[in-house]
């Protein structure tokens, strides 16, 4: 038996996700910009996809503008405000790397000036700070994650959306680790931009969208064709955005019954470990169920495993799972470092799908319990 616990990272592909990007690897294969039949279909289908997208987030069809994922959409959006005469960009220490080296590259080029929100042990943001810092500056970029991919915390969007407003600041927020898991209302949220990646709710690598509310300006930042409106060159990846499109639909379309699903699945493993690993701790807000992604729960445990890490004793046993993300494994990770999490312990983040079960989670906890046993008699 092999268990996947590591969605967070990445998701398997829907099999209708895959059913519906077939016709367009092997009949509709034409390039959307060329003048015939062929070119025509293919744009008709980005196109349809655009607007199915944008009807299920309550946004317009020409703020979505389709990319290579998560990573391309947060720098676009990061460097677009910034373009249009940001200088102070508000954030936190908790966001993906694509958003900090983003960060640190325009500090570099462009002296643009970077504080961090302060926030408590468990990593809940002050608010109270966030305001302050925009009160006290001008031309800010607000740059905050919906909900963090190591921990799972979920941070308040709507009220920093309305902070951002009042004080006149642009908002992005990456919502890589929710969209396709929570709903959104773009017409009532108040955000600037909003970045998203299919293949975090079983759709397809390597595409994505970044929203960007009609107004404001867009930075380009691939050069060459007239594509995405001009905006991002390059011939459109059409099974991807079909893919990516299918996905987000399926997502909305099962999403209570799925919620309540993972949901139960992740607090019986935090039931389970509790019970068997009296020492268990859960980092930042994990287990807190109105805190927290229900697809992520970050564990901290004693290594006790010498010169083996407790990620390597699992991937042993074929049960697959991170330590922070997928993208700085075995590097240090800064999210459990703003934590303060002290030295001797493991981090373990399982994280779920609507494909897991709750045999796989009774098997893990047992796998995890048999190490711990010994030490506690
Ligand atoms: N932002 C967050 C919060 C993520 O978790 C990830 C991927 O792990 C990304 C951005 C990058 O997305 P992509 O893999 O589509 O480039």
């Amino acid at each position: 038996m092999t268990i996947y616990l590591d969605n967070a990272a990445t998701t398997q592909l829907d099999n209708e996700v895959f059913n519906a990007m077939t016709p367009h690897l092997f009949e509709n294969y034409g390039n959307p910009s060329a003048q015939h039949s062929h070119g025509r279909r293919a744009k008709i289908a980005v196109e349809a996809c655009r607007a199915t997208i944008a009807l299920l987030l309550n946004a317009s069809p020409e703020e979505i503008i389709f990319t290579s994922g998560g990573t391309e959409a947060d720098n676009m959006a990061i460097v677009s405000a910034v373009e249009s005469g940001i200088d102070h960009v508000i954030t936190t220490g908790f966001e993906h790397q694509a958003v900090l080296q983003t960060l640190t590259n325009l500090q570099k080029k462009h002296d643009t000036r970077v504080s961090f929100i302060k926030h408590d042990e468990k990593g809940n943001l002050d608010l109270q700070h966030l305001e302050y810092l925009l009160r006290t500056n001008t031309r800010n970029l607000v740059s905050v994650m919906h909900a963090n991919n190591e921990i799972g915390n979920l941070n308040d969007i709507e009220r920093i959306g309305e902070l951002c407003e009042r004080y006149k600041a642009l908002f992005h927020t990456d919502t890589v680790q929710t969209m396709g898991h929570y709903r959104f209302d773009l017409q009532k949220l108040k955000i600037d931009f909003l970045t998203a990646s299919a293949h975090k709710f079983h759709g397809p690598k390597g595409v994505g969208f970044l929203y960007r509310r009609k107004g404001n300006r867009l930075a380009k930042l691939v050069h060459g064709g007239g594509q995405e409106r001009g905006q991002r060159a390059g011939t459109e990846n059409i099974p991807g955005i079909v893919g990516l499109s299918k996905a987000l639909e399926i997502a909305y379309r099962n999403l209570e019954a799925d919620t309540r699903y993972i949901t139960h699945l992740k607090y019986t493993l935090v039931d389970r470990l509790s019970e068997l690993i009296p020492e268990i701790q859960f980092n930042g807000n994990s287990a807190v169920e109105d805190r927290s992604l229900y697809t992520v729960l970050s564990v901290k445990l004693p290594s006790i495993l010498p010169g083996r890490s407790l990620l390597q004793y699992l991937d042993e046993r074929r049960i697959s799972v991170s330590g922070g993300s997928a993208c700085c494994a075995g590097g240090e990770s800064h999210v459990l470092k703003a934590l303060n999490i002290e030295p001797g312990y493991d981090t373990i983040r399982f994280s779920f799908s609507k494909f897991n079960n709750e045999r796989e989670i009774d098997y893990v906890a047992a796998k995890l319990a048999d190490l711990f046993e010994p030490v506690l008699v």
